[in-house]
């Protein structure tokens, strides 16, 4: 029969089976896992000789929770992964099949218009996907330099206007002249700014305004360029907004506008923003529109 020498009050937590099991003498498989209060822990026993009749173990538990949840994490993502991948390739099956069955000239430009689209989808999830990736595991390094953020949003927003126009929205740039130079990687913040302002055109609905600005701010004891894109869109209810920049989270907003998108776009410019040692912040109300603001440190 085996001593149980644990404290008397600890020794209820665990399952009785497993109890049973040790007292029993018998020494717990290598992979035993035993949840306690909500965290994972290992268990490790190895036999104690102990004189006479008397069987002994000793047993030590080892607090795995931090890598239970990375593997959980891991499997969530690569569902999620498989479950995106799925869709437009699915389609481009389906579309493939209509082509090949279709004489009608009208119908085959149709669907072959669906099969670029859902090729495109495919084009812009794996690229994101690698992105992501990358920025995860320090393989891209933030160039840093001091920005002149006024210019780069000038340029940023005369190069969108056409689309805007395009979809019958109005594309303003406001910028405060006196602002100091931003540190920054500009490469990687002009893809942050696209991604903003390519959510705004897709969640505006025509004869909208979308604004870039720029500013200069002084808060929790830092000093901040900020960028700010403003949209008199569809808007972001307040249940949803905690969510807008987990990995694959697409809103309501995309739902009703149908605009395509891969949920990672908010994902990835966090995680840029953060890279920068800057953040971003979200304002949103539904049926008024959005306000995404990214704070870069000020060069002074
Ligand atoms: P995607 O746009 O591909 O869906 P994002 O990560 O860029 O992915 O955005 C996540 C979700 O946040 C969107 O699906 C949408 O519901 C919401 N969202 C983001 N930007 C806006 C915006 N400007 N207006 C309204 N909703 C937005």
């Amino acid at each position: 029969m085996l001593l149980l020498q644990a404290e008397q009050q600890n020794i209820e937590l665990f399952d009785p089976e497993f109890l049973d099991q040790l007292q029993a003498g018998t020494a717990p498989g290598e992979k035993t896992i035993q949840e306690i209060q909500g965290r994972a822990y290992q268990v490790l026993a190895s036999p104690l000789p102990l004189p006479q009749t008397q069987t002994g173990l000793i047993v030590v538990f080892q607090d795995v929770t931090h890598f239970r949840d990375l593997d959980r994490m891991k499997t969530k993502f690569v569902s999620d992964v498989s479950h995106e991948l799925r869709t437009p390739l699915t389609n481009l099956s389906l579309y493939l099949d209509l082509l090949a069955l279709e004489t009608e000239e009208r119908k085959r430009t149709r669907y072959q218009a669906t099969l670029r689209r859902e090729t495109n989808r495919l084009t812009q999830l794996i690229e994101d996907l690698l992105l992501m990736s990358r920025l995860e595991s320090k393989r891209v390094r933030a160039d840093m330099q001091e920005v002149d953020i006024n210019r780069l949003i000038e340029n940023l927003v005369q190069d969108r206007i056409p689309m805007a126009l395009q979809r019958n929205l109005e594309m303003s740039v406001k910028i405060t002249p006196t602002i100091p130079l931003a540190l920054a990687d500009p490469r990687l913040l002009t893809q942050v700014l696209s991604n903003l302002l390519t959510n705004s055109l897709n969640y505006t609905l025509a004869q909208g305004c979308i604004q870039l600005s720029s500013d200069y701010q002084s808060k929790d004891g830092g000093n901040w360029v900020t960028i700010t894109a403003q949209d008199t869109g569809v808007g972001i209810t307040a249940e949803e907004l905690p969510h807008i920049f987990e990995r694959f989270y697409r809103g309501s907003a995309s739902r009703r506008t149908g605009a395509p998108g891969t949920g990672l776009g908010l994902a990835i410019s966090n995680e840029i923003i953060e890279q920068m040692g800057g953040h971003i912040t979200v304002k949103s109300k539904p049926g008024q529109g959005s306000s995404f603001t990214v704070w870069l440190q000020a060069v002074l």
